[in-house]
């Protein structure tokens, strides 16, 4: 493609060459712009239905290159947009016609053995995190895909196996240094800039881009887990007995409830292609009672387990062959309170006719320790809901793009009337302000007074969109 520098960037300025060249001057890291060599690769994010063209990236090696940037950006009128991991399923971390501030080259993870808290660079990918903690015997609470980007899923809130016993993500976040709209820099936590490190627990790439953070890892070392599954007309009986199982449960034992195609290998080929109603565990309490923790789940009879011992970083890269970069991804979500009758009769009904292999729904359970944070204290609002649920219509092809956002969207539509109304940001595309304002609810416009203080332009705009007030 041959694009044009002026083709490309719309702003109410015109931006010279040479002010480009003056921006390249101020970078330790490298400007890519539409016709370097580069630019294809880098315009190409995890979900493979996002297609934008930036006008440029700013590939950021540290907070300097970061300042320069968001000044730059800030002064010539550019739509912005942070790429943490570049995994949104919205694709919000890219834009058409503007700047992309790439954050890939600020990447470092230190461990404090004496303390067990760890920074971490704001480029990194959790795969990294993981593996620098497990040398410790640690973990920080995450999500369930390694490949995914420390900010993004950080600043939505972080839901993983660890959530009933450590809670979410943001509830171990001691600590951030950020670069905010009019370029300053500043570090937020429990004692400086407080209404900062309120907002960014939760509140997503709202306020400022966060070159740093620190969080609070715990003793994981090993865990026991893996996927019991059923067939799928057994889902209403599933469905009943795990919503009052597990939040019964110790908080050491986590389990998402799925329904999902079993695809191929490492399966065995009996179920390949099927449609269950599966589990995937994790239990990080003491190895010796694991097998007794795991009873009343194995007398449930399911077709197929894979249950055992394994280094948490196992249990953590499960999913990631399965979803490699650059498919087509169309997702839905919401939070949920019950598993009423109504919510199982939809979920078989969909369950058994899944248009794809990967295309899958997960509800989360949010019970533990992700509940016994109050509803004000971040602004994650649905500390009292039982789940985050989300639907995801995937498949390797473009010219099944169609059936797996139908799926998807009637899938959403059929649930949506039992649900508690809002979703969780980081399992949402781009659905308007509505979707936003529900998803925050009562800490809303707490977060509108904050983004109006802070960035009253609305320069970080290309994320679930909080308003300035
Ligand atoms: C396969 C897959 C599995 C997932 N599983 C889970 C899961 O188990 N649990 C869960 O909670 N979520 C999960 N998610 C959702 C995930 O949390 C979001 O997609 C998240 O936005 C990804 O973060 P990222 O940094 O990779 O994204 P990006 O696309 O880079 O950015 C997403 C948003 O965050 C902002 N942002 C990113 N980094 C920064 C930063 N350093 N400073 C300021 N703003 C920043 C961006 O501006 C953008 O608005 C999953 C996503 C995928 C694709």
């Amino acid at each position: 493609m041959n694009l044009k520098l002026s083709d490309m960037i719309t702003t109410t300025n015109t931006i010279s060459l040479a002010e480009i060249e003056n921006l390249r001057t101020q970078l330790k890291g490298k400007i890519v712009l539409p016709a370097d060599k580069d630019y294809e690769e880098l315009r190409a994010v995890f979900n493979g239905m996002i297609d934008k063209y930036p006008a440029m990236f700013a590939m950021c090696a540290d907070v300097a290159d970061v300042i320069a940037s968001v000044n730059f950006t800030r002064e010539h009128n550019m739509l912005l947009a942070i790429r943490g991991g570049g995994h949104n399923g919205g694709g919000l971390g890219i834009c058409d016609n503007g700047m992309v501030i790439d954050l890939s080259g600020i990447k470092y993870v230190r461990v404090n053995t004496s303390s067990n808290t760890v920074r971490v660079g704001g480029g990194n990918i959790w795969n990294e995190v993981d593996h620098a903690t497990h040398a410790f015997g640690l973990a920080i609470p995450a999500g369930i895909v390694s490949s995914t980007g420390v900010g993004g899923l950080t600043l939505g809130g972080g839901i993983g196996y660890l959530a009933r016993k450590y809670g979410l993500t943001i509830d171990n976040l001691l600590e951030a240094d950020m670069v905010l709209a009019d370029g300053t820099f500043v570090t937020v936590s429990a004692s400086q800039n407080t209404d900062l490190f309120w907002a960014i627990r939760g509140g997503g790439g709202n306020f400022g881009v966060i070159t740093s953070f620190k969080f609070q890892a715990h003793p994981v070392k090993t865990v026991f887990g893996g996927p019991t599954l059923w067939p799928i007309e057994k889902l209403d009986e599933i469905m009943k007995w795990y919503h009052s199982f597990i939040h019964n449960a110790p908080d050491d034992l986590n389990g998402f409830i799925a329904t999902m195609i079993i695809p191929g290998p490492p399966f065995p080929e009996h179920l390949h292609m099927k449609q269950f109603c599966g589990i995937v565990w994790c239990y990080t309490g003491d190895m010796d009672k694991a097998k007794e923790v795991f009873e009343p789940i194995l007398a449930m009879s399911p077709v197929f387990e894979h249950v055992g011992e394994m280094p948490y970083p196992a249990i953590q890269t499960l999913f990631d062959g399965l979803f490699p970069k650059g498919m087509q991804w169309y997702w839905r979500a919401d939070f949920f309170n019950e598993l009423d009758s109504e919510i199982r009769e939809q979920c078989l009904k969909f369950g058994s006719n899944t248009p794809t292999p990967l295309s899958q729904m997960h509800l989360y359970p949010l019970s533990g320790a992700a509940s016994r944070v109050g509803a004000e204290d971040t602004p994650w609002a649905y500390r009292d809901a039982k789940y985050a649920g989300v639907i995801v219509g995937v498949d390797p092809d473009a010219g099944n793009r169609e059936i797996i956002t139908k799926w998807c969207k009637d899938y959403w539509e059929a649930l949506h009337p039992y649900s508690s109304g809002g979703a969780y940001s980081n399992f949402m595309m781009d659905e308007g302000q509505e979707r936003v304002r529900a998803s925050y609810k009562h800490n809303y416009d707490r977060l509108s007074r904050i983004k109006q203080r802070y960035d009253p332009n609305n320069l970080f705009r290309v994320n679930q969109n909080i308003i300035p007030a």
